[in-house]
Formats: C-alpha cells, structure tokens, sequence
C-alpha cells in the first residue's frame, strides 16, 4: 500500500503544486485505488502516472470547497471512455455532493455509463468499503470538513513453517492447504491449525484530513493515534498560529504540538501555500523530525506496518 499526492497546494494552483488530491494504492490489498479529493486537474495529474482510472473504486470527499472538487465532474466523466465501462464507482462525501453533481451532469448533458452510486456522510459514523473500515469525524473548517480514518482489516497470522517441520511435514503446496484450513491431520494424527499460525497481523490505518484548524479534543486524538500515517494540512508554516486559526487552517507547528503525546509512523503535511517559496519548503523538510514530511505533486510514500520512517 502506498499513498501517493497527485495536489499538494492550497486554494489556487501554482506550476509546482496542483490543487488537492490524493491517491491510496490498495492495489495489493484489495484490487482498487482509493481517491481523496479531487482537485481540478485531476485528469491530468493521473496521466502522470501509472493510475488506471477503471481501478479507481472508491472516492472520498473532505469538503465542497473548490480546490478539492473541481475536478471531480470531469473525472467521472472521462472514467467510462478509460476502461470504466460498467464498473461501480461509489463517492462518499458532505451533504450537497449528491445535487452539485446531478445538476453538473443534467446541465452539461454528461451521461455516464457506469453505476454511480453517491453517499452523503455524517459525523461520527463509518464505511466499510472491501478490506478497510472507514471513520468518519468532522473536523473544523469554515463549511464541513471530514477526516477519513482508513483501517485495513487485520490479516491471518504468518504459518509457522519451523513448527510443521518439527512434525515432519515438509514445505511444498501442503503448506497452502493448511494454512486454508482450521485441522488438518499428518500421518494419522489431527492437529489444530491455528497452533501452527502466528499472531494476526494488524492492518495499518491511514488518517486523511480536509481542511481544518488544530482539533486536540482527546475523542479526535485518539481516533487517529497509533496510525501508520497521518496527512494533515499545513497551509501556514512560518509561526502564522493566529493567522492559521482565524482563517480556519493550520499551522505547522501547532500540528506538530498537536501530535507529541500520540504516535504515527509518518506525518505528511500538504495544502501548502504557494506564497511560500520552493527554496524555503526544501529548506523548512530538511529541519523537520525524520518522518515528517512536506508533501509535493507526485511524493510517494509507501505505508507500512509499523512504520518509522526516515528521509
Ligand atoms: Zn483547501
Ligand atoms: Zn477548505
């Protein structure tokens, strides 16, 4: 599993940074991707990479604001003419997703030709899509803001091959077999087959949030502590506290204060400004802890279990 940011810019795009979106590479896990946001350029963006936009199964919206749906209309459109065809798309997002989308489609005259299925979401709840559980909670911004908490479903324990050979049993397809199964017998003797399975291995979680102030309220932090990897807007970087809370966005420092007493594998910070130079957000990453990060269009992070990371 990977994310990878296909908008790392806040509010107007500049030619570094397009506006917000990013993608969870969930093609191992369960075959699709997982789109966050969908900044205008979109399209675009993904022509950049290898994405294929028929994988594309699940979307999550934080917000209305137009930086991270302009280019959702679009998106959806150009989806059946890419290997969509047919193939179910399901869009989760705040209220009034469901009519912008419907009057954009009847005034343009767009017609998909794929299920489109759209769910507007509420605070506090939570999705499950194939292999994750998806937290919902509302964050605060100037118009609802929601924070995505995806939960990958805990895997089977690896097999304890050492132990099989210590009962004769040697590695071949056999091993499958018994992995599959909850007894198997060796040699006209029945065995349990989860003594022969070690611990289950937890699924990572991946916090996503829209736009918002610092929220330390002790539900929220413990919502998204312990996670493997946590995106969170820093539009302000340069000790802009007051600034940042009276325009309802964050500041780099506050967010990093905001996280001391939970743990996170990785903290990529993105919506950045272009009214800061690229000079001094290269400089500003290199002082920052080693799994602390300033997203750019097209970073890459792979999510692992457990994950510390370092630059
Ligand atoms: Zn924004
Ligand atoms: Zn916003």
């Amino acid at each position: 599993m990977q994310l990878t940011v296909l908008g790392s810019g806040a509010g107007l795009p500049s030619k570094k940074r397009n506006t917000q979106s990013y993608i969870l590479d969930a093609i191992d896990e369960s075959n699709q991707y997982i789109l966050i946001d969908a900044g205008e350029a979109l399209q675009h963006q993904i022509l950049h990479t290898n994405i294929k936009p028929s994988k594309i199964k699940n979307i999550f919206i934080t917000h209305m604001h137009g930086d991270h749906i302009y280019g959702l209309p679009g998106f959806l459109s150009s989806r059946a003419h890419q290997g969509g065809e047919n193939l179910p798309l399901t869009i989760y997002g705040p209220k009034g997703l469901k009519e912008w989308l419907k009057v954009t489609f009847e005034i343009s005259c767009s017609r998909l030709n794929y299920p489109l299925n759209i769910i507007e979401v509420e605070h506090n709840t939570q999705i499950e899509i194939d292999k994750f559980k998806v937290d919902v909670h509302l964050l605060d911004h100037t118009i609802d803001s929601y924070l995505y908490v995806f939960r990958e479903e805990n895997k089977k324990g690896a097999l304890n091959t050492e132990k099989l050979k210590e009962i004769g049993i040697k590695p071949g397809p056999i091993y499958a077999d018994i992995k599959n199964s909850s007894v198997f017998e060796y040699e006209g003797i029945s065995y349990n087959t989860e003594d022969f399975i070690g611990p289950e291995i937890k699924g990572r979680k991946i916090s996503i949030h829209g736009d918002t102030r610092i929220v330390s309220d002790s539900e929220y932090l413990s919502l998204i502590d312990s996670s493997d990897l946590i995106v969170h807007e820093a539009t302000y970087l340069d000790n802009e506290n007051e600034k940042a809370h009276q325009y309802f966005h964050s500041e780099i420092s506050g967010v990093l204060n905001n996280f001391n007493d939970i743990s996170y594998g990785h903290l990529l910070l993105s919506h950045l400004s272009n009214r800061y130079e690229e000079e001094f957000l290269l400089r500003l990453d290199g002082e920052l802890p080693p799994n602390v990060y300033l997203a750019h269009d097209f970073f890459q992070l792979p999510i692992l279990h457990n994950s510390q990371g370092s630059k």
